[in-house]
């Protein structure tokens, strides 16, 4: 059968039968759960990270059923996640080294999600002082503050973590940039934690207490069912508050949800130009900035290439789209 674990962090109607068990103490019990037919039937699925309402419930056996699924905060389908809160968008320096079409392309397949990103650039040892502060001052210009990092010397990694505290995240980038090793060390912190007394336990990397803050009724983890792959994802508690998912993402970025239209709002660089001339606008309301009169953004950005060429890959999908449907 198809179970979801689900920890439980609230009781929406606190039971009434016996005034001896104190209703905080089912905070955080873990019930495996299988979801209501009818759910099945209106297709509404049950994501990893959806906070959900759980009926039917025998505290002894552990056992539950998902009857309703609240509103998401935000979707991401690669891995299949609810309510991810912060994507973690990882390169690393070397082996392989930073391929700026590539990054942009995943920037902008981060940005059009709306969900708040971080850059981070891994195996930082492998470059010398001026390469990294070549890239860092890249990446300003660009509109983005990257994190260094090499999970080979542990350097960063408390910066790192720092930014993945009290959210649910989810880590994306390429192949061979190091997420999978990023997210075992992290694994590897959060069994270090299991095996000492939990409320003492001090996490010196993250600095936070172990298991602090559990969420409402959430499906942490399930087998999670693809188009053509069985893929399971959970969500890992991390030391100091907040959730990573164990599955990365975005393995090529599809930009599927990316308009012609959309395309602007996902570089800084012309976000930035479009609020530095309030109230002034374009003086076409769907100006696509590429030189049409009373244009107010310029082309002298480095990037700006790649947003031509962006669009030009997105004007071709689009015009493919209504032809075929
Ligand atoms: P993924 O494809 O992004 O999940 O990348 P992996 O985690 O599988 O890592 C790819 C390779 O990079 C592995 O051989 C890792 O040992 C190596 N690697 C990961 N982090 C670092 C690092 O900080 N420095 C170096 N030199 N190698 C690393
Ligand atoms: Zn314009």
């Amino acid at each position: 059968a198809n179970f979801m674990r689900v920890i439980v962090q609230r009781e929406q109607e606190p039971s009434i039968s016996s005034g001896k068990e104190d209703s905080s103490t089912k905070i955080g019990v873990e019930l495996l759960c299988v979801v209501k037919e009818v759910l099945k039937k209106i297709k509404r699925r049950v994501l990893v990270g959806d906070k959900v309402v759980v009926g039917t419930i025998d505290w002894v056996a552990r056992r539950g059923m998902i009857e309703n699924v609240f509103q998401r905060s935000s979707e991401i389908l690669d891995p299949p996640v609810a309510n991810v809160d912060h994507l973690l968008v990882l390169f690393s320096m070397e082996q392989p080294m930073i391929e700026p079409f590539m990054l942009t392309r995943f920037l902008v397949e981060a940005e059009s999600t709306g969900i708040p990103l971080t850059l981070a650039l891994n195996k930082l040892e492998l470059v010398d002082e001026e390469t990294l502060v070549a890239w860092k001052n890249r990446l300003q210009s660009w509109g983005y503050e990257p994190l260094f990092c090499s999970v080979e010397t542990k350097h960063g990694l408390d910066s790192l973590a720092f930014y993945l505290r009290d959210q649910t995240s989810v880590i994306v980038g390429p192949s061979g940039v190091g997420k999978s090793s990023l997210i075992n060390v992290l694994r590897s912190y959060l069994r270090a934690s299991d095996a000492l007394e939990g409320d003492n336990w001090f996490d010196p990397i993250l600095g936070s207490k172990w298991f602090e803050d559990q969420r409402v009724g959430e499906v942490s983890t399930r087998s999670g069912r693809g188009k053509h792959t069985t893929r399971h994802v959970s969500l890992l508690p991390l030391s100091g508050g907040g959730y990573l998912a164990d599955t990365p993402g975005f393995n090529q970025p599809s930009l599927m949800k990316v308009t012609k239209q959309s395309l602007a709002q996902a570089f800084p660089e012309i976000r930035k130009m479009l609020k530095d001339s309030e109230p002034v606008k374009c003086s076409f309301n769907d100006c696509l900035h590429l030189g049409e009169p009373g244009c107010i953004v310029k082309s002298d950005w480095e990037r700006y290439s790649y947003y031509f060429q962006l669009l030009d890959e997105i004007r071709i999908r689009e015009e493919f789209q209504l032809r075929t449907f």
